[in-house]
């Protein structure tokens, strides 16, 4: 095989990719608990997490 592919290998601006998304608030949320107690709120809330920057946000059901 003399045909070898360029682009095999994940250029840093690759992998940099996800992160710049979150850096412009782009995050890739997933739900981490379902109906979880906020006690500064006094209600249910559902918690968000960033699966690549394992950031969190709550949101009020
Ligand atoms: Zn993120």
């Amino acid at each position: 095989m003399a045909d070898i592919l360029p682009f095999k290998r994940k250029t840093p601006a690759e992998k940099h990719k996800g992160k710049s998304l979150c850096v412009h608030g782009f995050h890739k949320w997933v739900v981490q608990t379902e109906k979880k107690f906020d006690v500064k709120q006094g209600k249910l809330v559902t918690v968000y997490r960033c699966a690549r920057c394992s950031k969190e946000k709550t949101k009020l059901l």
